[in-house]
This record gives structure tokens, sequence and C-alpha cells, in this order.
């Protein structure tokens, strides 16, 4: 068992307890251990049979250890499943749904028999749900919105833990088949789609090894049913049916495969189209000219764009949303790449809501040799973020300017503001005039009306100390649905008052998202790319930002935080009405 599906098992544990009114230090431990166990750098099963190892983890008393050694050593967890069969179906799932509490769930599943979404989508809009005790029209309204939106999610899954799984297969598959020439993932993980239904994978190894390794997949620590076998490929699901594919190539056909299994159907359709102009065909050995044999030096990905008549088109962006036209034109050099990226200009410690010191997050972000970092933790408003209040955040400013000095790393004084329902904002403007950089957003109030919360954008936005707004839209991926905002209007304000838009790197937000960001691009709007991580780890987001961004096709010059120290700090500098002119005056 990974850590994932260890942590998930405890996080369950917590919920159902909570549901069933437990104690609330009980519950307190086992969501504790779902943490803890998520955010260890190990494989928890390293250490699971040293239960000295295991007690010295934070929070994990003799109960937890035991529960840690029986779900490892059987697969199960006795607890979750009593808790399971005491409850009701489905318990799980609705209070997944903001909006639904423990004693909601329990009414909605025993009295209405809701055991899923779309059973709850249609008893909302049949009028049954909203008879429930503490259930008004407007929350049964905005319950039915993220209700749609998990149904029709379906069972995909984020992009975040579907290229976790992805990886983990890969380094178990590897580490048991020593044949393996390349592996990569393919497919909607390798083009960074938000949501992933199935991760397909690509292999090479030398024809006669493929049984083998073949074998060894359907096998895997987390195969739970087999779908399809055959000599070259196979096809598992995992205990919650999410379904894996491998396909087996040789080596000279592993990047036509590899262009064959990224690009979308209509992508590939295309390069199809175009090969057959060309005499050729297209598939997934090879593009080979009809009386040619199949060679490594013409294979790679990048010859077979060129031999189609187009410039390299990063996995990303094939989708057959114009990139093909693009790329008879013109090459992607431009498009930001993760190396572009000089600084994140987002980050937590644990003055608000992060769970590390300020030290730990810097020493982390040094490591990447970025070379600034802004520390913007949340403002009193957040209070559930735990926000500084105004003179925590003088003090504040204090330990970062004292950090800057003493690490390697230049600090960014901040913070995340937020911007109230009324759109006025939590600090003084003297107090904001006094950081490095200021970005705004919306954590609460999310129920408004477009014309409101769009209003609350665009006031903050003509604020003068705002200089960045950040996931615009506060949807958390398969959570919670995005608030109604009129995305083109905001986009236009950016422009018009000098803001800054976010695109968020956590791969639960991925806010603004690919369509809105390109929409951005067309319009002129400058971006920064943030991981606005909580804990060391999660600066590792910075990937899943940036190919959000690629997706959206922005270039790196549209990115201040693609800017060094010095043009950074002088862009800051200007008033916002002459930032993006001093943007369009960098130079490629
Ligand atoms: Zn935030
Ligand atoms: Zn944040």
């Amino acid at each position: 068992m990974d850590n994932n599906s260890i942590s998930q098992a405890f996080a369950d544990v917590a919920v159902l307890m909570q549901v069933k009114g437990e104690n609330v230090f009980k519950v307190r431990a086992h969501s504790k251990a779902s943490d803890v166990i998520k955010s260890l750098p190990y494989p928890i099963t390293d250490i699971v049979d040293n239960s000295e190892k295991l007690s010295a983890l934070s929070g994990f008393g003799d109960a937890i250890v035991d529960k840690t050694q029986e779900l490892v050593r059987t697969g199960r967890l006795g607890l979750l499943d009593r808790l399971l069969e005491e409850l009701p179906d489905g318990i799980l799932e609705l209070v997944q749904i903001p909006g639904i509490g423990p004693k909601t769930a329990v009414t909605a599943a025993t009295e209405l028999g809701i055991s899923n979404f779309e059973q709850l989508e249609a008893s909302i809009e049949s009028g049954e749900f909203q008879n429930l005790p503490r259930i008004s029209k407007k929350g049964a309204a905005q319950i039915l919105r993220h209700t749609k939106l998990r149904v029709e999610q379906g069972n995909r899954i984020g992009l975040g833990p579907a290229t976790q799984m992805a990886s983990d297969v890969i380094v178990e598959l590897k580490s048991r088949c020593g044949t393996i020439v390349d592996i990569e993932v393919a497919g909607s993980v390798r083009r960074s789609s938000e949501l992933i239904g199935n991760v397909d994978l690509v292999c090479s190894a030398m024809n006669d090894e493929f049984q083998d390794i073949i074998d060894s997949f359907t096998t895997l620590s987390n195969v739970r049913d087999v779908i399809a076998h055959n000599p070259s490929m196979a096809v598992f699901a995992d205990a919650k049916g999410f379904r894996f594919s491998l396909m087996m190539v040789t080596p000279e056909a592993f990047d036509a495969s590899l262009v064959y299994a990224t690009g979308s159907i209509a992508h590939v359709t295309r390069l199809e189209a175009l090969a057959s102009e060309r005499g050729m065909t297209l598939s997934s050995s090879g593009l080979p000219y009809p009386s040619e044999s199949l060679s490594k030096d013409i294979q790679t990905e990048r010859n077979i764009y060129e031999r189609l008549g187009l410039n390299f088109i990063p996995a990303q962006m094939r989708e057959d949303s114009g990139e093909i036209e693009l790329a008879e034109k013109q090459d992607f050099a431009n498009i930001l790449t993760e190396s572009d990226i000089r600084g994140d200009l987002h980050a937590h410690t644990n003055w608000s809501d992060g769970r590390y010191t300020m030290e730990e997050m810097v020493a982390v972000a040094q490591k990447r040799e970025w070379e600034y970092l802004a520390i913007t933790d949340h403002s009193p408003s957040a209070t559930v973020a735990n926000g500084l209040s105004p003179d925590m955040l003088i003090a504040h400013n204090t330990a970062v300017r004292e950090l800057s000095i003493s690490s390697g790393i230049r600090l960014l004084t901040g913070t995340e503001m937020d911007i109230r329902p009324d759109g006025s904002l939590d600090y003084s403007d003297e107090l904001l005039a006094g950081l490095d950089i200021v970005i705004a957003s919306i954590h609460s109030g999310m129920d408004q009306d477009i014309a409101s919360m769009t209003q609350r954008v665009i006031d903050a936005m003509e604020n003068p100390h705002v200089d960045v707004i950040c996931h615009l839209t506060a949807r958390l991926l398969g959570k919670r649905s995005p608030v109604e905002i009129d995305i083109a209007s905001v986009l236009e304000a950016a422009v018009r008052t000098g803001t800054v838009m976010e695109i968020n790197a956590s791969p639960d937000r991925l806010d603004l998202k690919a369509e809105h960001i390109r929409m951005g691009v067309d319009m002129g709007v400058i971006f920064a790319v943030n991981t606005d991580a909580h804990r060391t780890w999660q600066f590792d987001n910075m990937r899943f930002g940036v190919s959000t961004a690629i997706r959206g096709w922005v270039e790196s010059d549209r990115v201040i935080n693609t800017l060094h120290y010095a043009e950074l700090m002088t862009f800051l500098a200007l008033p916002k009405s002459e930032r993006y002119a001093f943007n369009k005056s960098r130079g490629h």
C-alpha cells in the first residue's frame, strides 16, 4: 500500500467518526495521522515493522501505530470497515460537497436514500432535498452547483494525484524489470489536463522482453482487476476503478508511440491527415515513407513533427485548438518553461496557515536555486487561516527582512490579503504601501451573484497597492465549483489597472485555468505563476502551474516571476499604470 491510500484510509476514518459524533480528539488524531503520512518523504511501508520509528512520527500514539501496521499488513482497517457498515452508504461522498455537513449527510442518506452524487443532483432538482432540516433554498442551489461539478467529473481524478500515481507505477515497474529501455507517461497526464480519466504509459524494450514486463505490470501492488491483456499491451484498474494502461513498443518506435499516445484524438487525427498528404503513414510504430525502414535517428518526436512540416509542439498544447496551424508558421521557443521561473510570489508559513517555519520554507526554496521568494501570509479576515493582525504583519515584515539578509535567497515582504465581500481590503493603504508585494484573493463570501463578485474583484484591482490577483475563481478541483464571475471583464480590468493575474500552480486549484489564461494572453494580460505553498514540498507544484500556463499558450516574457530580482523590484516600484508598458519592453 502506498502512502496516499494509507493516508486516505485515516482521513475516511476521521470523517466517519465525526459523522457518528465521536470524541473530537479521536477524530483529530486520525486526521492528523492522515496528514503526517501524506507528507512523508518516504514510503511508510519502509518503517512499518519498526514500532519505535512509527511512534516517533508526530501524533503517532499506540492506537495509530497499531492501525498503520494493520493496514499495511492486511490491506484493510477493521475500524474503517465497521464504521462503513454502521453508517448508510454514500456518507464519504456526500460530505465532500461544500454545504453538506455530517448531519445533513446522514439524514440525506437515511431519509432520502441518497448514496451518490447523481442521486443527490436528482433529489435537489426534484425539490425533495430542500425539505430536509437546515437546508435553505439558496443553500440548496449552491449544493446543486457543486454536485453537478462532481457528476460531470465522473471517475476522473485531479492532475496532481494522477501524476503521482503514474510516477509510482513507473518506479515500481522499473524496479521489477531491468530490461525496460524507456518508459514515459503519455495521454492526458502528459498534456497536463486538469482532470484525468486514466494513466497511459508507453514503454520500450526488446521484443522478447514484452511478456515479462506485461506480466509485471498486471501484478503491480495497486492492481485490482486486469481488464485487458495481450502480448503488447495491458490495462488494469486499481481499487477505486481508476485505469492504467501500458503499451509496449520497441526502442525505435518509442517516440512515434509517444506522439501517438500523447496528443488528443483530434490532434493525432490532424497529424495523420498531414502525413497522408505527404504520402506517409503515421502510426504508433513510426512515420515511415512507404519504402523506408525505420531508423532511430529520424524518429524523435521533434523530427516526426518536422517531417510533417511542423515545428515541435509542446505536449501540453497538443489539443487541436489552433496549435497545428501555428506550428506551420512559427516555433514555440518563447513558450514558458519551468527553467524560466526565477522565484515564487505566493507562499505561506506557520505565521498563518502554513505548516512550516519561515526558515524551513526559505531553505527549501533556496535549494531550488530560485533568486527570490515572497512570503505572503494571510490577512485578518482569513480567520480560519490564522490571518495576521496589523501589528503581526509589521513583525512579520521584520522577520522576512532579517531572514533575507541571512539566507542566500532574496525574500519579498508581502501578504495574501482577503478581498472582503464588499470589495474593501483587509489592511490600510499605509500598511500595504510598506510591503514589497501585495497579492489579493477571495476566501469568503463565495456565493455572491456574478455582478457583485466581478465588481468586488475589480474594486480590489483599482487599489494602487494590489499587485496580483490570486486564484481568481477560488475553485477547488473536484471539491468546490468556481465562483460566478465575469472572467473577460476582470481580465480587461487587469490590463487597464496594471494588475497581474496569478496562475495558481496548486494541482487542487489550477486557477486561472488554461482557457481563461489563453483569453488573457489574447488580451495582453501579464501573469505570475505561483505555488501557494503551505508545505515545503509544495514548491514542486510549480511544474503544474507552468504546464497550465503552457496549455494557455503563455510566453515567458508575459510572466513577472521570470524576471531577475532587480528587474522584478523595478517592475513593482513602478506605478501600476506603467507596469504593462514596462513589461512590453522586455526582450525575448
Ligand atoms: Zn488563497
Ligand atoms: Zn495562498
